[in-house]
């Protein structure tokens, strides 16, 4: 489908795929990698049902020490076999500036999470690997300061950046975060960037991710990030949030009228 407003910096994340122009992507995958199995089961989803990037936490940030902190290096390694076999670029959380060579090894493309779009030190390692990077917006960043992280990567002379809004700190309890589309209209026309949405971590609940998934390609997004398990009430991370495999091959189906009407 062709964009609202094509992007025009067009990031190849390997394996024949890009993010920005006229594509829309989805990347998708579990929350948190638990396990060789389960990973399998939902990779075979998600690539199945027309997702094209792989998600998947090896290292969690996690709020409270005592959760599910990720499998780390494991984590990594489990990736990286998962877009061997299944030829399926992969993007994952990096939390550490010691941790980007490692990542960068395992993962085509290095997500900096929300809780981190301040951490400049990050930001600038994570530029030097060459890698694509996912910037989330920070939970309580205004659109400026978001460009100015992005800022931070990209004058390492790494140009290969993506925009993820996963929704900001407001007096609303009713979702987890509140999903800011209007940034990702503001984001697309100030500047060239591809801008993914996530509505899995910007609600925290399942049911609401269907019409803000829609919302987000209608808005203009260029693709979306979303959580997917085979069995989420066993996810060892955020299992309220996560899509089951019928929830998202109905979102799948659900989204190509929107894209056709744009
Ligand atoms: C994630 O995508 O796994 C994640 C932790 O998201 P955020 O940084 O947006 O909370």
């Amino acid at each position: 489908a062709r964009r609202v407003r094509p992007s025009t910096t067009r990031v190849d994340v390997g394996f024949g795929v890009e993010v920005g122009g006229d594509a829309f992507v989805v990347a998708a995958g579990p929350c948190a990698v638990e396990s060789q199995a389960v990973l399998n089961d939902i990779t075979s989803v998600v690539a199945l049902g027309g997702a094209s990037i792989l998600r998947g936490g090896a290292f969690k940030p996690r709020s409270h020490p005592a959760s599910f902190q990720g499998l780390g290096a494991e984590g990594l390694a489990l990736l990286a076999r998962q877009r061997e076999v299944t030829a399926i670029p992969v993007v994952t959380e990096v939390l550490d500036p010691r941790h980007v060579a490692a990542v960068a090894e395992s993962a085509d493309i290095l997500q900096i999470g929300a809780r981190n779009m301040h951490n400049f030190e990050l930001l600038k390692e994570a530029g030097r690997s060459g890698r694509p990077v996912l910037l989330k917006r920070g939970l309580a960043a205004t659109v400026d300061e978001w460009f100015g992280a992005a800022e931070y990567v990209l004058r390492t002379g790494n140009p290969h950046v993506i925009l993820c809004e996963r929704g900001v700190r407001t007096f609303e309890p009713a979702t987890r975060f509140t999903l800011d589309l209007g940034a990702v209209a503001v984001a697309k026309r100030r500047g060239h960037l591809p801008v993914l949405v996530d509505p899995s971590h910007a609600t925290g609940r399942r049911e609401l991710v269907r019409p803000l998934a829609l919302a987000a390609a209608a808005a203009g997004a260029d693709g979306l990030l979303l959580d997917v398990h085979t069995a989420p009430e066993t996810a060892r991370c955020d299992g309220a949030q996560a899509l089951t495999a019928a929830d998202f091959d109905r979102l799948m189906a659900d989204l190509r009228p929107v894209l056709r009407a744009l």
